[in-house]
């Protein structure tokens, strides 16, 4: 085993996380699955192979849909704050192995160690915050226009939630959904990234110790391995009710057809291509530090990753200067040894396509002012890591309109009133995060009002990326529209049921209609 995997005790983390050593077939604590084929899975910080899954097959499928449904009969049935109960167990368990799936987290998808660690850290947020849901899926009540009539709304559960999830987040996604679905009393069916599978494997025997521990059914909480066309199992299926799914637009737009199709649900996290304007009132320190964080975090492959700079004329330089230094001082290698920045991206197709995203801004008109490049040699063997890129640019470049998944910053020049800025701000197909850096009190109001940013995350001083737990998160127009964790985000996960009930001994009709019997 190579020195990186021993920086950490990869054996250790995987034997903490219910894992089998090094390439040993099917995972532990998930349906025997009857499939040959075998999903490898490679690490982008070594290009070490950490291990497989099966792939699962239509007839496993079948067989854990049954088990679902038939979990969904007992699971719906127990009161939502014991259900809470079996969450809150969940988090104290995601406690205790944070730093190994942190850890795993870190080796397989590549990001850096405390961005794994952090990311655990929001599945624990989000149980404590289900916990407390669980006691508050309140409905209303109305007054009933009929006299002796009681009206009141509630809701309740779903059934079977697909969830579908994209690489970059690997755990946090599956979590923000499926505690929310559990304690609203849905049982959940999850396919994570088929180049993350080992963290939804670890994800999954957490789960199943606490539910063993509990009594209840495993059907509660289920995993399926591979790629689009096992996604498709479910987005095509008209048992499951609700599918949401977290990923590209290209992705999203199939999956959205093949739901509605079905007339189901889907709660959709697609792509960004987040901005932040900069204006004369900014604070150019914060700034720096908030662009160079959004553009480089997790290598570029946040969706709410900083792609655009918007800084107004008359502190562009400044601006530009401080970012290209503070690139400058960017140390890129192994994610786990907590001294780098910046970790590899996810794979070689990855890097293509930063590559290629670099050339088409030169061959649009832009100018390179950070060099971006492959990095060879000692630690860099995997060929996944590259050098975070800055290019001014245009903001109708077919490039700049475009999401790449990499760490490319494109600076934008504005002149005059801040709603020029927020034009182009607003001026690309996705609608994810934004941010204005502004002391200009006038200004960040106008950013967040009606006519300002038409994102679902809209930031006064604060980068765009990142996101609290708390707050309903997601985006509009390409980005899906859809809402998952905070504030009232559960709503999508139940229906809800209208009632009437008539405590007189008469029936008066609605609309005053009278029948003579
Ligand atoms: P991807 O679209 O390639 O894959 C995401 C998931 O969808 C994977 O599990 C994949 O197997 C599955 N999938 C793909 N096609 C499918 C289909 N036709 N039917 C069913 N399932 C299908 O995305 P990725 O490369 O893993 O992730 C990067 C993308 O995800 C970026 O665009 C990023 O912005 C986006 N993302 C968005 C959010 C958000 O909350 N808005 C969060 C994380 C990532």
């Amino acid at each position: 085993m190579k020195e990186s995997a021993n920086l950490f005790g990869i054996e250790n983390v995987l034997k903490t996380l219910g894992l089998k050593a090094i390439n040993n077939g099917t995972p532990t604590g998930i349906v025997n699955y009857s499939g040959n084929s075998i999903l490898e899975s490679f690490s982008p910080v070594d290009g070490q192979l950490i291990g497989s899954v099966t792939i699962t097959t239509k007839a496993d499928f079948e067989a854990v849909m049954e088990k679902a449904t038939a979990a969904f009969k007992i699971w719906r049935t127990m009161p939502a704050p014991q259900r809470g109960e079996v969450v809150r167990q969940f988090g104290d368990k995601l406690r205790k192995k944070k730093e190994a799936l942190g850890k795993l987290v870190s080796y397989e998808m590549g990001k850096s160690l405390q961005e794994g660690l952090g990311e655990v850290q929001e599945m624990i947020d989000i149980c404590d915050f289900a916990v407390g849901l669980s006691r508050q899926l309140y409905g209303l009540t109305m007054h009933s226009e009929r006299p002796g009539h009681r009206m009141y709304e509630q809701y309740h559960p779903l059934g079977v939630v697909g969830i579908i999830s994209a690489f970059n987040f690997p755990v946090a996604v599956w979590a923000w959904n499926t505690t929310l679905a559990w304690v609203c009393g849905d049982v959940c069916i999850w396919k994570p990234s088929e180049k993350a599978p080992l963290c939804g494997v670890a994800c999954q025997n957490i789960i199943s110790e606490v539910l063993a521990k509990n009594k209840l059914p495993e059907g509660i909480s289920n995993l399926i391995n591979g790629d689009y066309k096992v996604g498709g199992f479910m987005t095509k299926d008209n048992r499951i009710p609700l599918i949401s799914a977290t990923g590209s637009t290209r992705m999203g737009k199939i999956v959205a057809q093949d739901v509605a199709s079905r007339l189901g649900k889907s709660l959709l996290e697609l792509g960004g291509n987040n901005a932040i304007i900069v204006t004369p009132d900014a604070d150019i320190k914060m700034t720096v530090m908030g662009a160079v964080f959004g553009a480089v975090g997790t290598a570029g492959q946040r969706c709410t990753s900083t792609r655009r700079l918007i800084i107004h004329e008359d502190i562009y330089d400044k601006v530009k200067s401080g970012i290209v230094d503070a690139y400058k001082q960017l140390r890129i290698g192994n994610p786990l040894d907590e001294t780098n920045h910046v970790g590899p991206l996810i794979d070689k197709d990855a890097v293509n396509m930063y590559l290629n995203a670099l050339k088409q801004v030169v061959e649009e008109g832009g100018t390179i002012i950070a060099k971006g490049e492959v990095l060879k040699g000692k630690g860099y063997e995997s060929g996944c890591y590259v050098k975070p890129a800055i290019a001014e640019a245009k903001p109708d470049f077919k490039i700049v309109q475009h999401e790449t998944f990499a760490p490319i910053l494109y600076l934008i020049k504005y002149s005059g009133d801040v709603e020029n800025a927020i034009e182009t701000q607003n001026n690309v197909a996705q609608g994810l995060s934004s941010a204005i850096m502004t002391n200009n009190l006038q200004e960040a109001e106008l950013f967040l009002s009606v006519q300002g940013s038409d994102c679902g995350i809209a930031n006064v001083n604060i980068g765009t990326s990142g996101a609290e737990i708390g707050g309903a998160f997601g985006g509009e127009k390409e980005t899906g529209g859809g809402r998952e964790s905070g504030s009232d985000a559960w709503k999508v996960y139940m229906r809800r049921q209208t009632n009437t009930i008539n405590y007189t001994s008469e029936v008066p009709l609605a609309q005053g209609i009278k029948f003579d019997l």
